[in-house]
């Protein structure tokens, strides 16, 4: 295997492509003979390694808050859509519930009760009184009923 020499590392970026893993298996082996002898390329080497190191853990670490930042606005803003658009129209349905009891049921049960005077409704309001008084107890006593 022939040893690579300091020009030839230079003229391929040798050191570049190593760190990279972008040297063939030969090149590879040849550099490796190379830069062990040069210490020139083992400093060239050392350096690109620690750079590579480094930006990777610089982007992993951008990557990893930029996600910490995607998640927390992202809950905040599903959030702040879900407010308007569900929360009115749910408050709306519930307006138009009301309305609609105090104007239609209401007045409808309360005609049903006037035609519902009679003799079961004065049973019936016997009936609570006595339940009424019963509860009472004493006091009912009291007063003649
Ligand atoms: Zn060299």
């Amino acid at each position: 295997m022939a040893q690579m020499d300091h020009n030839q590392a230079l003229q391929l970026q040798a050191a570049v492509k190593y760190v990279l893993g972008e040297l063939s298996q030969v090149q590879r082996d040849e550099y490796e003979e190379h830069y062990f002898d040069c210490a020139e390329c083992a400093v060239d080497i050392k350096a690109l390694a620690t750079f590579a190191d480094t930006t990777r853990e610089v982007l992993r670490r951008e990557r990893e808050s930029q996600l910490a930042k995607e998640l927390v606005p992202a809950r905040g803003g599903w959030l702040r859509w879900l407010q308007p658009v569900v929360a009115v129209p749910v408050f709306a349905a519930l307006l138009l519930i009301i309305a609609y009891q105090n104007t239609v049921t209401i007045p409808q049960a309360r005609g049903r009760g006037d035609q519902w005077r009679g003799a079961d409704s004065v049973q019936f309001a016997c009936a609570t009184r006595r339940q009424h008084s019963g509860r009472r107890g004493k006091d009912s006593r009291d007063s003649p009923g």
